[in-house]
């Protein structure tokens, strides 16, 4: 879904991850392929290509006994302490192919060449690391499948009665983007010296069992105000939550120690992050919390939150980054504790449509000499003595890295573009059948609405970003019962013809792709389910504009096969869904000293690593941008990493943080012959030939 969320506190995990390194876990960074024996953990498997349902993956409690082989049965039992994820045994589908559809492209484009860094594809993740890379003077090439860029940030258009109608296919809910701000999107775009123009709005209307309110941002005392109001118990509900955030707020505190953009990962960051030592040592209990930033939130809310009304709260602000508090990763909820009710907290819209996060990152690759190139399918990537050399295009086109392939694509589409890694140390083949099968979010439904304003009154509603809960009783991870919609065009004008509104409605991701597989686009059985699992969003819609079908100019239903075609992720998953609370297969020697629920984004191939939502710090805009900045960072000497700070702190006064100044300089020395890593050093390249 969507994320303000995502703004967590992505900057207090990275935070956290800095003092974990600081306090002597720097072989967390080294090279995975050397880590990957030691922290191997449990995964699940299963029959055939389906398997673990229920919480599949579940560190925390009990109740995750009862497991099934079918993922569909996660429509079935959707109460709320279930914590649902997929899993597909890829190892067994090497050749699983996406379904395409009409206006997504053939892939079949793209020139043969010579680059020091390819990335694989331009979601925020992918575009950042190329934009970065670029600016750090990389001779970059991003690839793109699709014939538009963004990855799940994209729109598409439709021409109605010669009127043009813009849709967002992803995201929608964007903190910080106003102005410079802690938000690592943001930050980029700052430090690439690009401009997004937007309009902001100040809430998020809740439709509920009970009736309509509004999370009112950028203001402690309207929140207040709204426990007084909704909650069972009012005062005990302003009494838990400010003691919730004075429990976290040491751990909130160090977003302003260190940002995602001063991480590497490598000896390189004691010197990047050194900046945050003062923080370090006047709140030493940081390294008491240290385990809780990565660990289960619901772990810290089920000891100071009791109040039904602010435990529904923070479960939808978690479900962002794909679950409730159980499951979620502490650091989530920071950013929104700490930033959500500062006074200059808002959303933003866009002007011009979501696309525009894609286009603005876009500019700043190009500005640097980065190319994109889209409707680029990456059929293989090129493995040659055990490391990255290139990659083979879908047109059989074959493009060589110098320096390293880095691949914004899912985990389980990132896996199948590697061939036979027999010849390659078992580290390559564990890492492969274990990433494939890590555990993930089910896929989306959407509803895409284009309705007649004329006399249209929604003087009950101030903003544009909607949630819809059918049943607290029920998982918010349950597509039917969780849905989100979104009026851009209240805001934006440009996203469709004046007198009409745009209105993309979409469930949660926990859709499961297993009846949709074995229906044909286009038949009647699959346009009758269409129908069928799309009431729930017309309905949520018709709490809000309930002559919504009256209004209609045009309507489309997208299902997970069109989800998954739009966005190139496989079976359309939300995403990698590895429940905080114990770590990852793949976290590196953090994950054997706390509980880090991601997969690292160096592998054991030399020269390739990975960017995206499926690498720390997670789902959202904000996170998948990070991870492509420290992707870029990690490919590049620590000096350079050091001026691009020291630029960055000047764009504005609140990024003065990021700059870690003489403390980074007596670290740099120590370090410098250290980065990057060897296996990232240009003088490894073999040749393809
Ligand atoms: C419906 C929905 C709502 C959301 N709401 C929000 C929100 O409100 N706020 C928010 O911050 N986040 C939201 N999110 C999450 C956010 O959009 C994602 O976490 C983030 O955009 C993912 O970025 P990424 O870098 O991982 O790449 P992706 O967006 O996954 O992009 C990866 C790119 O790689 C390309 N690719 C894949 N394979 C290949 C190949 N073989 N060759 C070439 N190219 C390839 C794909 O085409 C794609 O363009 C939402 C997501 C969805 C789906």
């Amino acid at each position: 879904m969507r994320n303000c969320r995502w703004n967590l506190n992505l900057a207090t995990a990275a935070a956290a991850v800095t003092l974990s390194m600081l306090v002597g876990n720097v072989s967390s960074f080294v090279h995975p392929s050397i880590c990957s024996t030691i922290t191997r953990t449990h995964m699940s498997t299963g029959n055939n290509k389906k398997c673990n349902l229920f919480g599949s993956n579940d560190s925390n409690d009990s109740n995750d006994s009862n497991e099934s082989n079918d993922n569909v049965a996660q429509t079935e039992d959707t109460s709320r302490e279930k914590v649902m994820t997929f899993a597909y045994d890829m190892s067994l589908e090497p050749e699983y192919v996406k379904p395409t559809y009409p206006g997504t492209g053939n892939g079949l484009s793209g020139d043969s060449g010579e680059y020091d860094v390819i990335v694989i594809g331009s979601g925020m993740g992918g575009l950042s690391c190329g934009a970065i890379s670029a600016k750090y003077g990389d001779k970059v090439l991003v690839l793109e499948s699709h014939i538009k860029c963004g990855g799940s940030a994209h729109t598409f258009s439709r021409m109605h009665n010669g009127g043009k109608y813009s849709f967002e296919v992803g995201p929608s809910i964007f903190e910080g983007l106003d102005r410079p701000s802690l938000n690592p999107l943001r930050m980029i775009f700052d430090l690439l010296g690009e401009e997004m123009p937007v309009k902001t709005y100040t809430g998020l209307g809740y439709w509920t069992p009970t009736g309509y309110w509004r999370f009112p941002i950028g203001s402690q005392s309207k929140f207040e105000t709204l426990l007084m109001e909704q909650a069972e118990d009012g005062p005990k509900a302003v009494e838990e939550w400010n003691a919730l955030r004075k429990r976290l707020s040491t751990l909130g505190g160090s977003t302003t120690a260190v940002s995602l953009l001063n991480l590497r990962q490598d000896a390189g960051f004691l010197a990047t992050t050194a900046g945050s030592l003062p923080f370090v040592l006047t709140h030493p209990d940081v390294f008491l919390d240290l385990p809780l930033t990565f660990d289960s939130l619901h772990k810290t809310v089920d000891t100071i939150v009791t109040v039904p009304f602010l435990r529904n709260f923070i479960d939808t602000m978690c479900i962002f980054c794909g679950f409730p508090a159980k499951g979620a990763m502490t650091a989530h909820m920071l950013y929104i504790l700490e930033r959500f009710f500062e006074e200059s907290a808002c959303y933003s819209v866009p002007i011009g449509g979501t696309c525009q996060l894609g286009e603005t990152l876009q500019r700043g690759l190009e500005k640097f000499g980065g190319k994109l190139q889209l409707n680029a399918h990456v059929d293989q990537i090129l493995v040659n003595d055990g490391r990255a050399t290139g990659v083979r295009l879908k047109n059989g086109a074959i493009v060589t890295a110098k320096k390293a392939v880095v691949s914004n694509a899912t985990p389980f589409d990132t896996v199948k573009m590697l061939g036979d890694l027999s010849n390659l140390p078992q580290a390559c083949t564990d890492w492969k059948n274990e990433l494939g099968k890590l555990p993930r979010h089910g896929a989306i439904m959407h509803l895409f609405l284009a309705i007649d304003a004329t006399d249209l009154d929604l003087s009950h509603i101030e903003d544009p970003a909607h949630l819809v809960v059918q049943d607290w009783g029920r998982s918010l991870q349950d597509s039917q019962n969780l849905c989100s919609f979104f009026i851009p065009s209240l805001l934006d004008h440009t996203v469709c013809p004046e007198g009409k509104h745009v209105i993309h409605v979409y469930s949660s991701g926990g859709e499961p792709y297993e009846p949709w597989e074995k229906l044909t686009p286009g038949s009647d059985e699959y346009e009758a389910y269409k129908e069928e699992r799309a009431k729930v969003l017309w309905e949520a819609v018709e709490r809000c504009i309930p002559d919504v079908r009256d209004r209609l100019e045009f309507s489309i239903i997208g299902s997970p096969l069109a989800h998954e075609a739009f966005i190139r992720r496989d079976r359309g998953t939300y995403g990698m869904a590895w429940a905080a609370g114990k770590s990852a297969p793949q976290a590196g020697l953090l994950g054997a000293v706390l509980p880090f629920p991601f997969p690292n984004l160096k592998t054991p191939v030399d020269g390739l690593l990975r960017c995206g939502d499926s690498c720390f710090p997670g789902i959202g805009t904000p996170s998948a941008a990070a991870s492509g900045a420290i992707a870029a960072n990690t490919m590049n000497p620590v000096g350079k990493h050091l001026d691009m700070l020291k630029e960055a702190s000047q764009n504005d006064p609140m990024y003065k943080f990021l700059d870690p100044g003489f403390l980074g300089g007596i670290y740099r020395p120590l370090v410098e012959g250290l980065t990057p890593s060897p296996e990232l050093r240009v003088d490894q390249t073999v040749s393809t030939e």
